[in-house]
């Protein structure tokens, strides 16, 4: 591939990602990011299976000197009285490391090459395309002027806009409340909440998922939760059009909503958990299903999350994002024209991002939307309703093919 200028809208984990694939294959690279500051200190917890960590390294997208913290088991439990922690109904494995989003982002950010311009500020307004190259315009009334750009600007993005103005992102219908708090907060007793647990409470319309991640910047261990239900229709109306601006803020009556749940719900430890944790470190997370039609169009090109939204129930945001730069770095060491290499990149990931979008609407549903009766359950079942809606594979992620 000749050097070319190449414009990336969005410098979160696809955006850097995007930008190391670009810059590899020998392109000039810009990197337009629109918020001011850092991102580190805005994401908490995310989880990535061990064989896409393995394929994902050898990849060059990630090493271990990322901080994470290994996972290995997923108890799932139900509430039973005053049981401190609840039932066991049963296991599953979860063969997973988790990480702090805000050092994975900060790693990603680290290993751009210093001759890739990464300008935060620059939100980007449109961008519009012709047989000779591409503009981004800005919101400062600028432009840059590109051979390609790479939509990396997440589930509302512009360069999806302009490709596809009608592939828009879909309320799932339910939300994810999410916090952290430090791990010297737990409550007692020592060992309620071993350390490679990903512990698991069902209830009826949703569960809470548990984990420990690396704390911010490294330093120490945090515990990450995902509350997941359905908030009542008033609260839950500015999350139906994903233009919504902040999304994430936790409102009063949200808030409400959570606790009573959880008090409805969950074994009095994990009443406790979400009780210690500080309102400033807790934020809502609407779920949204999309699939572009296609990832590339003319000059255009997309990843991530403009690409495919899947529900995080498939615990495979991060995966999907940097497998899908690693794949366009392939296509575009591979091929000589742009052109080529961006269907190339394209034919390989659409099915990926299917698969991902099918398998976080049938976990969202088994999960949260149409849960089964989990008092009953005991190991057998657990493993079987887990089968039918997880299928073999695709939970993490799906294989890398390079
Ligand atoms: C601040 C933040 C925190 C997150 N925290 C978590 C977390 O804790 N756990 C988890 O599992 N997932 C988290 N995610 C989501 C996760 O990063 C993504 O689902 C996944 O990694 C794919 O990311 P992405 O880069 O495709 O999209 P995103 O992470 O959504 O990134 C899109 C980026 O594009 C930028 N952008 C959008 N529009 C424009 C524009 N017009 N001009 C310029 N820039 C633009 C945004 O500011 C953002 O940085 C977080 C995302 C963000 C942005």
């Amino acid at each position: 591939m000749p050097a070319q200028r190449v414009a990336v809208v969005g410098g979160s984990i696809a955006g850097c990602a995007g930008a190391l694939a670009a810059s590899r294959s020998g392109a000039e690279v810009v990197v337009l990011e629109r918020a001011a500051g850092r991102l580190q200190d805005r994401g908490v917890g995310l989880m990535l299976h061990n064989d896409r960590y393995t394929e994902l390294e050898e990849a060059g997208y990630l090493d271990s000197s990322m901080p994470w913290h290994q996972l290995a088991r997923r108890p799932w439990a139900v509430r039973d009285g005053a049981a401190r922690t609840g039932r066991e109904i049963g296991v599953l494995p979860l063969p997973f490391r988790s990480y702090n989003w805000g050092s994975l982002w900060e790693e990603l950010r680290t290993r751009i090459p210093a001759g890739v311009e990464y300008r935060t500020g620059a939100q980007v307004s449109r961008v519009a395309q012709d047989a000779g190259g591409a503009v981004v315009h800005l919101g400062d009334g600028t432009q840059e002027h590109c051979d390609a750009v790479i939509g990396a600007d997440g589930y509302r993005s512009v360069v999806r806009k302009a490709m596809y103005p009608g592939a828009r992102a879909e309320y799932a219908g339910f939300i994810a409340w999410r916090g952290t708090l430090p791990e010297e907060r737990l409550p007692g007793p020592p060992g309620a909440f071993p350390d490679r647990d990903a512990a698991s409470v069902g209830f009826p319309g949703g569960h809470i998922l548990v984990y420990r991640i690396p704390g911010p910047g490294g330093v120490g261990t945090s515990v990450n939760w995902v509350f997941y239900a359905t908030p009542p229709a008033p609260a839950a109306a500015r999350f139906t059009d994903p233009r919504t601006v902040q999304p994430r803020v936790m409102s009063d009556a949200l808030r409400r909503c959570q606790l009573e749940l959880a008090a409805r719900h969950l074994p009095p430890f994990w009443q406790e958990v979400i009780h210690l944790t500080r309102p400033e470190d807790t934020f809502v997370q609407p779920m949204y299903d999309m699939l572009a039609p296609s990832y590339t169009l003319g000059r255009l090109v997309l990843l991530g999350d403009a690409a495919s939204v899947a529900r995080p129930n498939t615990g495979s945001g991060a995966v999907k994002a940097l497998q899908d730069a690693a794949a366009l770095e392939g296509a575009l060491r591979a091929h000589g024209r742009w052109q080529d290499a961006l269907a190339a990149y394209s034919t390989e990931r659409i099915p990926i991002g299917q698969a991902t979008v099918e398998l976080g609407r049938r976990l969202g549903r088994a999960q949260v939307t149409a849960t089964p009766d989990w008092q009953t359950m005991d190991q057998p079942a657990l493993e079987q309703w887990w089968l039918e809606a997880a299928g073999p594979t695709g939970f993490g992620g799906h294989a890398l093919r390079r």
